[in-house]
């Protein structure tokens, strides 16, 4: 990773951490002056490989707790939209996620397979998993085969029943790991639809941290964060061309023209139709992890 690259990483990091966030997100420290200094780098990419979760958070601002018939998403869509990405852009930190991504580990040994060939493309692939599952021995390996990839271990404590196991098995096998996890989360809100003055939904969209470290890539389509990108595909909110990228158009062939539009997204002034329906701003803090007996219902 790039030296400046890293040291915004690790303010970033110790910001979470002394839960600075709402502070340095108003003060807009974070600003698309990072993205115009860095243009052809995505700095932060979610990278969707399942939409199923072997929780079911109540507060998952990801909003997985509203999938009813969640799916694991096809590898070669995967890797044939990273590929795309790649020809425009660099990552510097790369994110595969769900959901759970151990719950689908034939499709993570796939994109892991393509990703060591691709080192060149990124700083850093990180696996976020929730530390409830031990992968396949094939999986260890193709993570160990993968150059700069981390496991980074969201601790949701007797949850998160293998992560010591699993820690464990990393620090045998040589896999770099991480593990992070606060008492308490944001609360995002359910996906109700705010009636508020515009200035308002623009004033959110305008300090959100999840679109400045979240952008997602998700069934062939690059997103502001992935709270937009699973609102549209749970159908709470209307899908909008002019607010996401999608990455397999064929006019996206051309990776200047690609780029372009990836930029466009990432260095976005409007706020997206999404913004009317999160709370990010409220700064309500909720225990961790709390779980639902089934899948929500919007009302
Ligand atoms: S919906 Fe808008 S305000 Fe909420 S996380 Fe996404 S970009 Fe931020």
């Amino acid at each position: 990773m790039p030296k400046q690259n890293k040291l915004l990483h690790f303010a970033a990091s110790a910001a979470r951490t002394l839960h600075l966030w709402p502070l340095i997100v108003r003060s807009g420290l974070f600003n698309s002056a990072r993205r115009r200094k860095y243009p052809d780098t995505i700095v932060h990419l979610d990278v969707v490989l399942t939409e199923c979760c072997t929780l079911r958070c109540k507060s998952c601002s990801n909003l997985m707790q509203y999938y009813h018939h969640p799916e694991n998403l096809d590898a070669d869509e995967v890797i044939s939209s990273l590929r795309k990405v790649f020809a425009a852009m660099r990552v510097s930190q790369l994110k595969l996620l769900g959901g759970e991504p151990f719950v689908c580990q034939k499709a993570l040994i796939k994109v892991l397979e393509y990703l060591k060939d691709q080192t060149d493309r990124f700083d850093e692939v990180d696996i976020i998993t929730n530390g409830t599952l031990i992968p396949s021995e094939e999986c260890i390996n193709a993570m160990k085969d993968t150059p700069k990839l981390k496991v980074v271990f969201s601790n949701y404590g007797e949850l998160s029943s293998k992560l010591k196991e699993f820690s464990e098995l990393c620090g045998k096998e040589g896999i770099a790991f991480d593990i992070v996890g606060d008492d308490s989360w944001w609360d995002f809100g359910g996906m109700k639809l705010r009636e508020e003055k515009e200035s308002k939904t623009q004033h959110r969209f305008d300090g959100c941290y999840s679109r400045r470290l979240c952008t997602s890539l998700y069934r062939g389509k690059l997103y502001v964060c992935p709270r937009q990108a699973h609102a549209i595909r749970l159908g709470l909110v209307p899908e909008e061309s002019s607010e996401m990228v999608d990455v397999m158009s064929l006019e996206f062939d051309d990776p200047a023209k690609l780029h372009d539009a990836i930029y466009a997204l990432i260095d976005r002034k409007k706020r997206i139709s999404s913004c009317k329906y999160c709370g990010c701003d409220d700064w309500i803090k909720v225990p961790r992890a709390v779980q639902a007996e089934r899948p929500l219902d919007v009302t």
